[in-house]
Formats: structure tokens, sequence, C-alpha cells
């Protein structure tokens, strides 16, 4: 079996995760957990999102929280950047890296973003023009990029056609996200090996939802097709926003137990990982979705 000897985590249990916990973090804990995280080894950390202060109360504190976090030096601490103002924040607080979002759905997109995916590119001009000229590196959301089973208006020839035009456009990397959850291995591995044909393999970055308990093999299908840049959430915090005590992104701590178990570098200190888990879901008061965080690493 082909697979990588190293695989980049990107860790989006700050942002994704906790936008979509129902109870308030302090601004304190986001540090901490950010923090911990950063002490882990891990080299991609979400931070937060840019979206218009108010709207997720949750994030009122993202310019704060980007500012006193510990930067460690390789380390990326992408923030979500919705439109040119969420840019100019990212700027003021020098963030290293954005992550921009679209669809591959158009419904979704009109649900999500209020507007079309050709509109939502569009955006994205200008806010790219502005972090080239700051060299902050870009990433793309690529959201039902494994379909959208309630619309079922999502092809996946546009998927890889969409990727393309997201990196010619200036995006280091393209997150294909299972919005949904629905994906299993062999449709992982139809999607990936399209948008393979169209975009550099090590530009693609996948992003599984656990929501149907699929997630580690789909990971698997994408490494054996040379994938490696997995997004995932420390404790699988964020549950699915689609489908209430349902899991929504897959658990850090059992993507990089499954890595480790098969002897692919990641960087990550898997014990110190597991603590940060079980500190997060404390804080929070939330069970840990993730089980080997719940169990440990000893049998
Ligand atoms: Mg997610």
């Amino acid at each position: 079996m082909q697979l990588p000897q190293y695989v980049k985590i990107v860790e989006v249990g700050p942002r994704d995760g906790l936008q979509n916990e129902p109870n308030p973090v302090s601004s304190e804990t986001k540090i901490e957990l950010i923090n911990r995280l950063t002490a882990t080894g891990l080299s991609a950390i979400e931070v937060t999102s840019m979206v218009k202060p108010g709207r997720i109360p949750q994030l009122a504190d993202a310019e704060s929280i980007y500012q006193k976090i510990n930067k460690r030096d390789g380390v990326t601490y992408p923030v979500l950047v919705p439109n040119i103002q969420g840019m100019q924040r990212a700027i003021s607080v020098n963030a290293n890296e954005i992550a921009l979002f679209t669809s591959a759905s158009e419904v979704f997109n009109q649900k999500n973003i209020n507007c079309s995916i050709a509109e939502s590119l569009q955006r994205f001009e200008p806010v790219i023009e502005l972090a080239q000229k700051h060299n902050i590196r870009i990433r793309a959301y690529l959201s039902c990029a494994f379909g959208n089973p309630y619309d079922n208006d999502v092809e996946f020839s546009n998927v890889a056609d969409l990727s393309a035009r997201l990196i010619a456009m200036g995006c280091a990397e393209i997150s294909l996200g299972d919005t949904f959850g629905s994906c299993t291995p062999l449709q992982a591995q139809h999607v990936v090996s399209m948008v393979g044909e169209k975009i550099d393999v090590s530009k693609i970055a996948v992003h599984f939802h656990d929501t149907r308990g699929q997630a580690l093999a789909n990971i698997l299908a994408s490494l054996q097709l040379d994938v490696s840049i997995v997004d995932s959430s420390v404790a699988g915090l964020g549950g699915c926003p689609f489908a209430k005590s349902a899991s929504g992104n897959v658990a850090s701590e059992d993507v990089v137990y499954m890595l480790k178990g098969m002897n692919i570098e990641t960087g990550v200190d898997l014990e110190a990982l597991i603590d940060t888990g079980n500190y997060i879901c404390q804080k929070l008061g939330r069970d840990n979705q993730s089980k080997v965080g719940r169990l440990g690493v000893d049998v």
C-alpha cells in the first residue's frame, strides 16, 4: 500500500470547532487551547474567523486572541476571511495565513454566504490581491466537494474545475470538505483523483466530517492517493451543524493515532494532544468525541 511518509494536520478546533459549540467560551480558554495545541507540535492551527463582529458573538474577540497567542516559528495560524474588511483585520494582526471559503454546491452557497459560486470567486479577487501584497499564504475551503445529498447539485468535474480555478487565482491549498459527512471511501478516492487530475495532489487537503462514522476510512482512502494534508479538530470539537448531537469534524487524536500506528510522521505529540482535548472538554463541560482521547493510548 502506498502512503505518504508525512502528513500535515490542519487543526481546526479553535475556529471551526468552537464556532459550532453551543456554549460561549472565554478568551482566556481559547488562548490556552491554542497555546497547548502549538505545544503539541502541530504545524497549522486555525485560530479564528474575521467575520463581521457581532454576527457570531463567539468570535468577537478575534483580534485580541490572535495577538495574545504564543506563535511558534514555522507554524501557520490561519484565520477565516469572508471579505475585504476581514482581510484588513487579518493584516492588522499580522496573520501569516488566511482561509477563504466557497462551495461546490450553488444551493449551499446561497444558503451559507448568500451568493452564487461565481460571485464568491469575484469577491475573492481583491482579498487575494491584498493577501499577496502582504505575503500572506492563502488556503481555500471548498465545501460540499464530496456532494450535497440534500440538493444533489454537485458535479465532481466542477469540483475539479473550481479547485483549479482557485489555485490559478493564487490559493496555495484547497481543502475539500465533506460538509454533510455523507462520503464513503471509494467516493472519496473518486473525487480526489478527479481533482488530482487538475491540480497537484500536494495542494489537496481533505476535511472529512465523522457524522456517519466514515471519516478515518475516507482519510485513509485519500492518503492512498497521496493526499498529505488532513483537517481535523481536537476532541472532535464542533458538532455537526446539520444534525443535533451528531459528530462533525473528525477528532485530531483519532487521526494522529491512526497515522502514528502506520508510521506516518505528523510532528504531533499524541499524549499532549490527548491532554489538550481533555482540557478543552472539561472547560466546555462536554463529552470528548475522540475515542482515543477518552481511552488514551495504553492498552
Ligand atoms: Mg468542519
